[in-house]
C-alpha cells in the first residue's frame, strides 16, 4: 500500500528545507535514512539478476544504464549495508556519479517520481505510442515514459 504523504501545494516550499535529506519521509512511512537495501531494491530494475558478493553486499546493473556501455551489461553498481548508513551505493564507473544514483533513489523513495517497480519489466504488457514510448501507468503521478528500444535492450540483457 502506498500512501501519498505530501501535499502538492506545499512542494515548492518544502524542497529546500532546513532539515537534512535523511529526514524526508518516504512512501513506506520510514525516513530516508531508515530505508534498507531491500527498500532500495524495489527500484532497481535488474535486482533479480544481482550477484551477492558478500554479506548484504550486491552487484547489480546500474540504475543509470545510459551512463554505461551496453546498458551496463556487466553490472557496475554496488549496494551494501554500511556501518553507519543502512545503505551504501556506489557505481564503479567513474563517469556515473554516485550523486546521480542517490538522486534516482531519493526521488522514488519519497514518491517524487512515481516510477515503475522492479517487477515492471515485461514490455509485452504495455502498448507503445507512435513515438515508441511506453508509459507505465501508475495509480497516481505522471506516467513514466520509457522508449521501447530501451525496454527491449533491458529485456534482452536480462535473459
Ligand atoms: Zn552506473
Amino acid at each position: 500500500m502506498r500512501l501519498k504523504l505530501r501535499e502538492k501545494d506545499k512542494v515548492s516550499t518544502e524542497r529546500r528545507p532546513s532539515k537534512t535529506v535523511d529526514d524526508y519521509t518516504c512512501i513506506n512511512g520510514k525516513s530516508l535514512s531508515e530505508q534498507t537495501i531491500y527498500d532500495y531494491a524495489q527500484f532497481i530494475p535488474h535486482w533479480d539478476t544481482r550477484k551477492e558478493i558478500g554479506d548484504e553486499c550486491f552487484v547489480v546493473r546500474c540504475v543509470n544504464p545510459y551512463n554505461h556501455k551496453n546498458m551496463d551489461e556487466h553490472p557496475s553498481m554496488m549496494i551494501s549495508k554500511g556501518e553507519k548508513k543502512n545503505v551504501v551505493i556506489h557505481c564503479r564507473l567513474e563517469s556515473c556519479p554516485d550523486i546521480q544514483i542517490l538522486e534516482y533513489f531519493k526521488e522514488r523513495l519519497i514518491g517524487e517520481v512515481d516510477a515503475p517497480r522492479s517487477n515492471v519489466r515485461d514490455p509485452k504488457k504495455y502498448k507503445a505510442d507512435k513515438n515508441g514510448n511506453v508509459f507505465f501507468k501508475t495509480r497516481h503521478g505522471t506516467p513514466f515514459p520509457v522508449p521501447v528500444s530501451v525496454l527491449n535492450k533491458l529485456k534482452e540483457g536480462s535473459k
